[in-house]
């Protein structure tokens, strides 16, 4: 059978907000990834050609995988006109986030008509913040929000061993180093993302506008966007109070139990692509899971909910879901 591959990517211009550009010249984004780029394809064995020739749903027409440009998707990547590095480095975030033809057969109408696919990255205080925004109608991949978070409660010292062995091995500490902001500023900028978008409206301050966040698993929204803002010290958006658990959907529609983002690619035969517990190709990964489950004729509804009064008190909206 002939797949036919299309397109389905709107290529919108990265909204950097009010970021001032760094002056990387002295330091070339290609040596910061040279370890991420080798070490994530060869670590989990995950060759993207033969990639390509087993799942052929989610075949591109790259001819290999390649590691973001992490300074781009910080608006801060000034090598665009260097060939090697275009080369190196993939500088198209939906790059991998193609559908063929074949996809959209049992695709059914939705209640919301984006998804925020968010996967935080810090156990401390959040040190990664992305978020890939999904069309729900064209499973288009529309933008991608992607924001390194400095701790401010964490001393020099103690941030520099935090990220060298959580980022270190990735190989994109320095560029962590070099993006990072704090929370409060990284809010700020993915309101402005969010009012870009049309997905909310500040003068109202209420939930999200016709968008749901999709996590995998409850923890952050549930548990460390308002832990981080408490350390940050404001007050947790009104958008932050109800999200769609994927490892629920998954469970109610599939009728089987997936703990995690690893067990649900596997069971659906979706290949890894990039680093593990990096939290921008997680997110990635997760809407590669969130895409499938849209094909294959999933409802995405609301699974928690948290009352807008001080108790935050946090309800489970499905019967069936893993604990
Ligand atoms: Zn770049």
């Amino acid at each position: 059978m002939a797949f036919s591959i299309i397109s389905l990517f709107r290529t919108y211009p990265f909204s950097s907000g009010s970021l001032s550009p760094l002056n990387l010249l002295s330091m070339p984004p290609v040596r910061t990834f040279r370890i991420s780029s080798s070490l994530s394809t060869s670590q989990h064995d995950h060759h993207p050609k033969q990639q390509q020739d087993q799942h052929p749903s989610f075949r591109d027409t790259s001819t290999r995988w390649k590691p973001m440009c992490l300074y781009h998707t910080h608006g801060k990547c000034n090598m665009m006109d260097d060939q090697v590095h275009l080369e190196r480095f993939n500088h198209n975030f939906s790059e991998q986030l193609r559908l063929n033809l074949m996809e959209f057969k049992n695709l059914r109408s939705q209640q919301f008509d984006f998804f925020l696919v968010l996967d935080l990255e810090g156990k401390i205080e959040i040190l990664e913040f992305p978020v890939v925004l999904v069309d729900a109608k064209t499973m288009d991949v529309v933008d991608l929000f992607h924001r390194f978070v400095r701790p401010s409660q964490m001393s020099e010292q103690r941030i520099n061993e935090y990220i060298e062995g959580k980022y270190g091995k990735l190989g994109v500490d320095r560029v962590w180093h070099d993006t990072a902001i704090p929370f409060m500023e990284v809010a700020q900028q993915f309101e402005s993302w969010l009012i870009h978008h049309r997905l909310w409206r500040k003068e109202l301050g209420g939930p999200l506008d016709k968008a749901a966040f999709v996590t995998c698993g409850n923890w952050d929204v549930k548990t460390k966007v308002p832990q981080q803002c408490q350390v940050a010290k404001m007050k947790l958006p009104k958008y932050f109070m109800e999200w769609i658990n994927l490892k629920d959907v998954y469970l109610n529609f599939y009728k089987r139990r997936a703990t995690g983002m690893m067990t649900m690619m596997k069971e659906l035969q979706i290949p890894l692509l990039g680093s593990h517990h990096l939290g921008v190709d997680d997110a990635k990964n997760i809407t590669r899971v969130l895409q499938r489950m849209l094909a294959d004729g999933a409802l995405m509804q609301i699974t928690a909910r948290r009352e807008c009064n001080s108790t935050g008190k946090v309800e489970f909206l499905f019967k069936n879901r893993i604990r």
